[in-house]
């Protein structure tokens, strides 16, 4: 209560457009290709630079990466993928598309990563897939998943939309799945508008892919058209998941600045921790040994018990410190949609679901000046300090 710490909103995400990149797009408008030209294999072929991976191939949107991927891997009626319910709903979207069935397996405490342990409990004859999400930006125990997967004669998609420059083992996340998926939406390390793409070591996965967000069809009109050809064949369903000459163009010019943007996510993150920490009633998030986190997200989490106050109130508070806080996630097996056409009544995943009662989102993005940073980190201090006095008797 009181008067707000912040005058002016604060949002949880914002992307970072610079004059140079309206620059990239404004020259793509001017030119003669502002679809499925040059720029879609410039900016792939950046991104499989980047993170090290043989291939990349871009879609219209992470969630149509993340499909092609479902599509690339096999994923039909019958079969079932295992993956995290502490994602967005996408994740395990995509399984459904292909007609097969997504099987959840709960987190572990520490990173909100899925858990192995659990994974192999949920393996069955019909398993084909692991989707495992480096949740926030911290990549998942991916040493284990891929021995699981190995064993078992899975295939792993990885879902990184959030974790683009991340590091697992001083490798860069994007080669080390069988196949990786980032996001390119307004919110992500970096955007494209709407926007994805699938990372792989394998040229078949990478051809699949190319198939699927073209309808199908086995090459690409671009293609013919060097080669004086008319001839073309639809051999699968696939989709329109084009991404734009215009898009590629803005995430080329976006991509240049992501080390300089992912370490400013650092700093703010190492701050917010360094803070946190010494406060009691909220615990920052944990980093593994081992791992470079990407700090897509900053989920704080707010004991409950201790504050003796619900998660919401918090919530509410902070939204009056002009905080536009967030919430990652609902657990996507809570959704209604899940609980009706899966027979979800909650409680199968206690760790994720004790998680979400307890979890916001901060403020978090290259953009943020340090008196904002300053200004999250007092706010929310008021706050728990509030609550962890006995709390507001009166009102709110
Ligand atoms: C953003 C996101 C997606 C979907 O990406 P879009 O580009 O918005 O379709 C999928 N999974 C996770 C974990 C995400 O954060």
């Amino acid at each position: 209560g009181g008067t707000p710490v912040r005058h002016s909103p604060l949002p949880y995400g914002h992307h970072a457009i610079e004059e140079e990149d309206i620059e990239a797009v404004v020259q793509v408008l001017r030119s003669d290709w502002i679809t499925t030209g040059p720029k879609v294999r410039e900016f792939e072929d950046a991104m499989a630079d980047f993170v090290g991976a043989k291939y990349a191939v871009a879609f219209s949107s992470g969630t149509a990466a993340l499909h092609g991927a479902a599509f690339a891997a096999g994923l039909g009626p019958g079969d079932e993928a295992v993956t995290t319910p502490m994602t967005f709903c996408a994740t395990a979207n995509c399984v459904v598309y292909q007609g097969a069935r997504p099987v959840f397996a709960d987190v572990t405490a520490d990173t909100l990563n899925i858990d192995p342990e659990e994974v192999a409990r949920r393996i069955t004859p019909r398993t084909r897939a692991i989707l495992p999400v480096d949740y926030a930006g911290h990549p998942a125990d991916l040493e284990a998943i891929l021995s699981l997967a190995e064993r078992h004669g899975l295939v792993v998609i990885e879902d990184a939309c959030h974790a683009l420059g991340a590091e697992y083992r001083e490798e860069r996340v994007g080669h080390l799945s069988d196949m990786t998926v980032f996001s390119f939406h307004p919110v992500k390390h970096l955007t494209t508008a709407e926007g994805g793409m699938i990372t792989t070591e394998s040229a078949e996965f990478a051809r699949k892919a190319r198939l699927f967000r073209n309808h199908g069809i086995d090459q690409e009109a671009r293609e013919r058209q060097k080669e004086g050809r008319w001839f073309y064949e639809m051999v699968a369903l696939g989709y329109n998941y084009r991404l734009s000459d215009i898009g590629c163009a803005l995430g080329l010019s976006q991509l240049a600045k992501q080390e300089r943007n992912l370490a400013r996510r650092c700093e703010i993150a190492e701050r917010y921790t360094q803070a946190f920490q010494a406060l009691p009633g909220v615990t920052p998030p944990s980093v593994l040994p081992g791992v470079k986190h990407a700090w897509h997200l900053y989920p704080l989490r707010f004991d409950a018990g201790r504050l003796n106050m619900t998660r919401d109130k918090v919530f509410r508070a902070l939204r009056a410190e002009n905080l536009g806080v967030n919430v990652h996630y609902i657990p996507v097996h809570q959704h209604p949609y899940y609980r009706d056409r899966f027979g979800y009544r909650g409680g199968e995943y206690p760790v994720a679901e004790a998680a979400y009662r307890e979890l916001i989102t901060l403020p978090l993005f290259p953009g943020m000046l340090n008196s904002d940073v300053e200004d999250v980190i007092q706010a929310t201090s008021k706050v728990v300090r509030h609550f962890a006095d006995g709390g507001p008797r009166a009102s709110s």
